[in-house]
């Protein structure tokens, strides 16, 4: 009963399904609800100094364990190690 009490339903910002999870586990972020964007980023991508005003009114807002998984993944994908080669003179042993 506890552990049910402790979990609670969120819906996820990013996909808008509904999960459940305790409280202290669920990943947020900060949102402003004037632009839907976390304060700071611009509709095309880029950043800016965030002010005050937007930082005072961001809210929070919960984002599921999938979400987080593929944003894990993309960024693997788009942060790759760079090759490498091998060196010559080959390394003596
Ligand atoms: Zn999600």
């Amino acid at each position: 009963m506890a552990e049910e009490e402790a979990r609670a339903t969120r819906r996820c910002f990013a996909c808008k399904r509904t999960f459940s999870a305790a409280p202290e586990t669920v990943e947020t972020v900060l949102i402003d609800p004037e632009t839907g964007l976390p304060p700071g980023f611009t509709v095309l991508g880029t950043l800016r100094p965030a002010g005050p005003d937007a930082v005072a009114r961001s809210a929070d807002q919960p984002i599921c364990p999938a979400c987080l998984e593929k944003a894990a993944r993309l960024w693997q994908t788009y942060n790759a190690p760079p090759p490498t080669w091998p060196s010559w003179p080959p390394p003596e042993n």
